[in-house]
């Protein structure tokens, strides 16, 4: 098997070094993937080079705990838009998505809960419940938020606490800002912008896991003759003396030739430590360099050998609820409760009481996980990078920040913790090393005001063209950024095909 792994490997590479490429891709997230479809569509000769021994960088599949294959990072699709999806027709090489049957479900420790679906009509007798003035504003334009802080908004808008924790939760996601910061807002607007079949904000589970997305795209890209490496790490770019890009240097020595290179990894990778700063304007070089890529993300993928039972909402039945496909909002019963945990990271410490979506895959999905048992994903936050109370090295801090979820979760859903089989465990300094995110941000650098449109990656540079002439980007870090879009992979392609007629045809 290894050999067999091994010597397919050893050809990939040779056949890297038999010619000069149209266009090289730096990595096989789905961006890079989505880049090299569209490039390799458009006629050109295009390999991808990818440094682990997968592809879908935050999108993935990994079966870390026997029988249990977790999307490792990325766990819930709406954002990959439905162009790409057609296409690359992406159906007809294997995804399916598996709509969720509601949206988000949110339990309170005092036994109430508040269960949102699709459907306008069950929203707003579920939101009468708690309050019939936030059933009647519940519909309403959300463009407010993309200017105010989150909490001024909702409060201005709800007066019930557990509707504005479930809204505030996706306003957090990824973020180490507090929800009374201006701009907020953004990631939750961010959050909304999808769809899943033309159903505009549903959210879908995906059969096999997100890692199914990639392979989607990566077959999509084989199809029409795209490259693809794995164990391939680019460790430089290589630049002649007019400036102008010439290919990369693989860590093995391996040298890759190419006038044009589109880089997936994040801005900060990208410009620091693949480009020599001698060929970068200062400026650009200051502005990549303080790109915030503050990350208050902890992911924990979890085997349980059976599906979570929450007390306030009983389902008798051995099959998954409708609130087990949704979103599940743990500790959010308050917005005071996401201030709190915001506040322990700012001053250093994981939050006593972290903010957890869970998300239980399995609950749609039979190919991940053995009959009967379940694959729980816990997005966690808030955990700061630099901890003042301990370190992610430690294995007794990990452990106890694991446990702490967990027996939150038990306050909910008693029981959890004693039906966990094991678990994999990605701190942000691990989201850095393993998947490659700089800081352990999840969309290649914050999504505030202040980083997006044309700002983003920095000013000046959001077209996806780079100081140095044939270095795109085409990962997270452009427009329109984070998320598992395949939009930035997309656009970026077309500008280096735009490129390529107007300075070579
Ligand atoms: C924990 C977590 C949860 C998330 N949840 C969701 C979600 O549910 N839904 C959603 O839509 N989005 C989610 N996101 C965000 C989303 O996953 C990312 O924004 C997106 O997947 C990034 O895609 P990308 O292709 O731009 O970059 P990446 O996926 O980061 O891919 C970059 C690739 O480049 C490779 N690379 C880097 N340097 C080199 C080098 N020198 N040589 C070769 N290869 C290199 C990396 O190994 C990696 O494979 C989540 C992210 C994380 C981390």
């Amino acid at each position: 098997m290894w050999r067999r792994y091994f010597s397919s490997n050893i050809n990939s590479t040779r056949t890297l070094k038999e010619k000069k490429w149209d266009a090289l891709v730096i990595g096989a997230g789905h961006n890079g993937l989505t880049a090299a479809a569209y490039l390799a569509r458009s006629g050109l000769s295009v390999a991808v080079l990818e440094r682990r021994h997968i592809i879908g960088g935050a999108a993935i599949t990994e079966e870390l705990v026997p029988g249990f294959k977790f999307s490792r990072c990325s766990y819930v699709q709406s954002l990959l838009r439905p162009s790409i999806i057609k296409d690359l027709e992406l159906a007809k090489h294997g995804l399916k998505l598996l709509k969720m049957k509601a949206a988000t479900f949110t339990p309170c420790v005092d036994g109430r809960y508040l269960l949102l679906t699709y459907n306008q009509k069950q929203n707003y007798k579920e939101i009468s419940r708690f309050s019939k003035r936030d059933a009647d504003a519940f519909p309403r334009d959300f463009v407010d938020l993309l200017l105010s802080p989150t909490s001024k908004v909702l409060n201005y808008w709800f007066e019930t606490d557990v509707l504005k924790a479930t809204l505030a939760g996706d306003a957090i996601i990824g973020s180490m800002a507090s929800i009374h910061a201006p701009g907020s807002g953004y990631v939750l607007l961010h959050h909304v912008m999808g769809n899943t079949d033309g159903e505009r904000n549903v959210w879908s589970h995906v059969e096999g896991g997100m890692g199914s997305v990639s392979s989607a795209i990566s077959k999509a890209a084989r199809e029409v003759g795209a490259h693809i490496v794995t164990n391939a790490e680019v460790s430089q770019l290589m630049i002649e003396d007019s400036g102008v890009v010439n290919g990369v240097l693989l860590e093995d020595g391996t040298q890759v030739y190419s006038s044009v290179v589109l880089s997936n990894a994040t801005p900060y990778k990208t410009f620091m430590e693949l480009v020599p700063q001698n060929v970068l304007p200062d400026d650009f070089f200051h502005a990549i360099k303080n790109i915030d890529y503050k990350s208050g993300t902890t992911k924990i993928n979890v085997a349980v050998d059976k599906l979570p039972e929450f007390q306030c909402y009983k389902f008798n039945h051995p099959e998954a609820g409708p609130h087990h496909t949704a979103t599940i909002h743990i500790g959010t019963d308050s917005m005071e409760e996401i201030g709190l945990a915001c506040q322990d990271a700012w001053n250093g410490l994981s939050s006593r009481r972290p903010v957890i979506e869970m998300t239980i895959p399995s609950s749609l999905d039979k190919t991940i996980s053995p009959p009967g048992k379940h694959v729980v994903s816990l997005f966690t936050q808030y955990t700061p990078y630099n901890l003042t109370d301990g370190s992610w090295e430690d294995p007794a801090y990990r452990e106890s920040y694991a446990k702490r979820c967990f027996n939150l979760i038990d306050e909910y859903a008693p029981g959890f913790s004693s039906s966990v089989i094991g678990y994999d465990m990605l701190a942000p300094p691990d989201l850095e090393r393993v998947i490659g995110l700089t800081g352990g941000n999840i969309f290649h650098g914050a999504m505030s005001l202040d980083s997006l449109f044309l700002m983003r990656p920095v000013k000046g540079w959001s077209g996806y063209r780079t100081p140095v002439r044939g270095l795109y980007l085409c990962g997270s870090g452009t427009h329109p950024g984070g998320g598992v879009m395949g939009a930035p992979g997309r656009n970026s392609a077309q500008v280096v095909i735009q490129d390529l007629k107007k300075y070579y045809v």
